[in-house]
């Protein structure tokens, strides 16, 4: 089946008992066993595992084109499964801009159970490969990367690892987060990552209605690790939950047509604009990354950063003009949403790293909806004059 028929049917069968063409809500959190250890469906307790659950990470396996799939209570829940890999001692190298919340989960939570995270310098596979050391245990990147748009070769990064061994003679894990490109756009699997991680808070769940995440991969010892970590921690989400992410997956594909739409449009507009100093979209020709993207994807998310001209106080007053575009954190929703990421989403990372890698005052991240995007431009031109 082809992407768009495999986000309405994968993992969606019609219920056996009812025949309804959505999958139920299985509020139960626990499930009657005939006698001892005589589970009926292979269901026990919802921790462990619910059918509403088990339905939607077939649908999120299915789309990432990976063997397994689990789903959790958000992007945060899931990084940090992914990261419960790790031990004690090792190094986990990243890029210099990821989203602002991995950083503080790196650097705030993990670092004092001992692990190091290294950024490496640039966001390009070469530059990931320096940054190696015999501790490296993962590598964990984001393409299209947040806020800044860079475009990482997924399939070099996978490569550059091959041959390297850490100290305990094993190849470190890539990490792909591919929340920004959703896997209508990009699989990382195919591209030689280890581990898919997603905020389904963004494109998949898509009306900014559930916070929810997942992580895909084909190696069943890396799914076994990962499931026993999401039983025993149980950062796991709801029936609701996953029913309200599952809804969203429906319509991705057509969703993320319009996004893409809308984010050329409002690009163009922002680059003719003698307002806007700077325009960061990966769809430009002219972008750095944009040979690579149209390589390891298949069209651009709804997401265009540009750097206003100005300061702080002419970044202030543009958020205070806003009429249709909403001043909000999160993204990949069907309204669009301006984000200041100096003192939103990334406001966790100091200030000085925050300059170093390009994340100044008077940068603002758009997240383009599915409205119509005349309307966009002209909010953004009255909010912009
Ligand atoms: C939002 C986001 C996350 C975190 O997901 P939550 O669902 O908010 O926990 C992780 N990575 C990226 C790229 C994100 O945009």
């Amino acid at each position: 089946m082809r992407f768009g028929t495999l986000a309405v049917h994968a993992g969606q069968d019609p219920d056996p008992h009812s025949g309804a063409v959505n999958i139920p809500v299985h509020f139960s959190s626990t499930f009657a066993q005939d006698g001892l250890g005589g589970l009926r469906q292979g269901y026990e307790y919802s921790r462990t595992g619910n059918p509403s659950r088990r339905a939607l990470e077939a649908t999120l396996a299915a789309l990432e084109g990976a063997a397994h799939g689990l789903a959790f209570s958000s992007g945060q829940a899931a990084s940090t499964a992914a990261l419960s890999l790790l031990a004690p001692g090792d190094q986990l190298i990243t890029l210099p801009d990821i989203y602002g919340g991995s950083y503080r989960l790196f650097h705030r939570v993990f670092e004092k159970y001992g692990i190091q995270t290294t950024a490496a310098q640039h966001s390009s596979a070469e530059a990931v490969a320096q940054a190696l050391s015999p501790d490296t245990a993962m590598v964990w990147v984001e393409s299209p990367s947040n806020p800044l748009l860079n475009i990482l070769d997924i399939a070099e990064t996978a490569e550059r690892l091959v041959g390297f061994r850490n100290r305990r003679g094993e190849r470190p894990l890539l990490v792909v987060d591919n929340t920004f490109a959703s896997p209508a756009l990009q699989n990382p699997l195919a591209l030689g990552a280890d581990i898919v991680a997603h905020s389904g808070t963004k494109y998949l769940g898509g009306h900014s209605d559930v916070v929810a995440g997942a992580l895909l991969t084909q190696r069943k010892d890396i799914w076994e690790k990962l499931k026993f970590y999401q039983n025993a921690a149980g950062g796991v989400p709801s029936p609701m939950d996953c029913y309200l992410l599952q809804r969203g997956i429906r319509t991705l594909p057509l969703r993320m047509k319009q996004h893409q739409a809308n984010a050329f449009a409002v690009a163009e507009f922002l680059r003719a604009s003698p307002k806007v100093e700077a325009v960061f979209f990966p769809g430009f020709a002219d972008h750095p990354g944009h040979a690579i993207a149209l390589r390891q994807m298949r069209g651009f998310p709804g997401m265009v950063s540009f750097r206003l001209a100005g300061g702080l106080a002419e970044t202030k007053r543009f958020f205070e003009r806003l009429r249709l575009i909403l001043p909000a954190e999160s993204l990949g929703g069907v309204e669009s949403l301006a984000c200041h990421p100096a003192t939103m989403t990334h406001a966790a990372i100091p200030p000085s790293e925050r300059q170093r890698v390009g994340i100044t005052e008077n940068l603002v991240r758009l997240s383009l909806g599915i409205e119509d995007h005349e309307d966009l431009a002209e909010d953004l031109q009255q909010a912009l004059l």
